[in-house]
């Protein structure tokens, strides 16, 4: 059996190490997470959401103990991580705790023309939900789709990222600790070749978050084994700039959004686009606030590290091929030298054509890319010109309008006059569309994910609808469903 060493990439130091589960095990664990299905589908849903309740008030108990191994494992600041991973996982919790038993109703459907038939959807746990999700909210993006499909009835087979090894186990351990049961929530650890086994294991819906070139072959995977797959994926994300904003708020969200876990956040702010009318005002405000920026050394620091080495080679290869192309870069645009660990400064470049690697894929570092446009139409085309399309914000004084430009974005969250806050909100569905993936997390569609609707009928007069209609024997002629169609269609 290996072992995963989890390094703080802030100090380089080593935070702690778990054992890998080898890939061949893997099935194994899916058996006992379908053996341990049987009984938690058929535990009443209050009884789940009950139990779910303690859960959620041993992760307020024992939040301190979860910041800090989340910034251990990523290098946040722990308060940064209590609210990014312990607050926003809590408000999930707490939302399908009060909701998922409305979310999860019975539907009663109208029948017509077949009145003597009643009809309904019930919403039935899928089965087994293997769960892979990436380094950069290890706490918060597992518990999205852990707590979703735990809610619907669903047992958990969870793959945390390699990078985060120990607040995995974190999780694991605290599922017991609640008493959710044994094998409710199975924690397997390892790289890539234990994500792949978990896919080729006999689950029966799948929850992924990550890149996009992983989630592509998740996906390949789970439509040879003709499962449901929810990918979460990733973003270039755009905020338009619209000349009635509020330029001091934009700009300090912009700064904000860009450089959340170093820029390393699905839903940074990756271009911002702004209206010819306030580019000048609203780029003075920007660069001072990328003035008060601190990246890396000493005691304070607004932006952490960068997660990898090969993170970072991303990071310069986009800054110097926007260079490459004509773009000038008004802050950073180097890596900042400290003894240890691996930072980035905070970069504003401005002048990139729409072609730069930075504007056509996910950067994931703390860049960001200023374009001017002429107006709303030409921002809302330039941000649809993506491939992604996860978040996106827009700024007016005009809400109305805000709403209206929101509804022409290709993405599946817009934030009017906001950034990144879609990800807190669990009550509406939280996912991509393009590259950005497929499905949602969160809202109702988040939970029903983890179900297959089914419908069924009943005919309510003891004789059967089909015969009643004349569709059983003995057969009808063309002219009785000729007729029959005039009836009923005609109008
Ligand atoms: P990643 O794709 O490298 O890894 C994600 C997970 O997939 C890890 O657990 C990894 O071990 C596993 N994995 C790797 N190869 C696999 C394979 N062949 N089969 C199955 N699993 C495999 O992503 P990352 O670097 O950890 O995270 C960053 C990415 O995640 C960014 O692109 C970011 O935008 C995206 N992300 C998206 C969202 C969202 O909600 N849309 C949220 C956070 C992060």
């Amino acid at each position: 059996m290996g072992t995963l060493v989890s390094v703080n990439p802030r100090t380089g130091e080593t935070v702690g190490s778990v054992e890998t589960t080898p890939p061949e095990r893997v099935a194994e664990v899916v058996v006992r997470a379908r053996r341990a299905f049987e009984a938690w589908s058929g535990t009443p849903i209050r009884e789940r959401l009950a139990r779910l309740r303690g859960f959620k008030r041993l992760i307020l108990d024992r939040g301190d103990e979860v910041a800090e191994t989340v910034a251990a494992e990523t290098g946040k600041d722990p308060a940064d991580a209590y609210l990014q991973d312990v607050l926003v996982a809590l408000n999930v919790v707490a939302h399908y705790v009060r909701r998922a038993e409305r979310y999860l109703e019975v539907r009663s459907a109208r029948t017509w023309p077949f009145v003597t038939t009643a009809a309904a959807t019930f919403f039935r746990p899928r089965g087994v939900a293997g769960v892979i999700s990436p380094w950069n909210y290890p706490f918060l993006l597992p518990m999205i789709p852990t707590v979703s499909a735990l809610a619907a009835g669903c047992t958990v087979v969870l793959k945390p990222s390699e990078v985060t090894p120990l607040t995995g186990e974190l999780i694991g351990r605290l599922a017991d600790e609640a008493g959710l049961g044994t094998d409710v929530v199975s924690v397997i650890q390892g790289g890539g070749d234990v994500g792949s086994a978990l896919v080729e294991a006999d689950v029966d819906v799948l929850s992924f978050t990550g890149s996009t070139a992983v989630g592509r072959r998740v996906a390949e995977a789970a439509g040879r084994r003709l499962i449901p797959v929810i990918l979460e994926l990733g973003g270039n994300d755009a905020m338009l700039v619209l000349e009635d904003a509020d330029l001091g708020r934009a700009a300090r969200a912009a700064a904000w959004g860009a450089t959340l876990v170093a820029g390393q956040t699905c839903v940074a702010v990756e271009r911002v686009y702004v209206v010819d009318e306030v580019y000048d005002e609203f780029l003075s405000a920007l660069e001072s606030q990328f003035d008060r920026l601190n990246a890396g050394g000493g005691d304070r620091w607004d932006v952490g590290p960068i997660i990898t080495e090969a993170q970072l080679g991303v990071v310069e290869r986009h800054v110097a091929d926007a260079v490459e192309r004509g773009a000038k870069v008004l802050r950073g645009g180097h890596r900042v030298e400290t003894k240890r660990g691996r930072f980035y400064a905070p970069t504003l470049v401005v002048d990139v054509p729409a072609d730069a690697l930075m504007m056509t894929e996910e950067t994931f570092g703390p860049v960001l890319p200023v374009v001017r446009v002429a107006d709303e139409d030409e921002a809302v085309a330039a941000a649809n010109s993506s491939a992604y399309g996860l978040h996106g914000s827009v700024w007016t004084a005009d809400k109305r309008r805000g709403v209206r430009v929101a509804r022409r974005l290709r993405t599946g969250t817009v934030a009017v006059n906001d950034v990144a806050v879609n990800f807190a909100t669990p009550g509406i569905p939280f996912g991509g569309v393009g590259l950005s993936g497929v499905g949602v997390a969160l809202g109702p569609e988040g939970i029903r994910a983890y179900c297959h609707p089914q419908g069924v009928t009943v005919s309510r007069l003891g004789v059967p609808t089909t015969q009643l209609v004349g569709a059983a024997l003995p057969r009808r002629g063309l002219r009785y469903w000729k007729a029959l169609g005039r009836l009923l269609y005609r109008w």
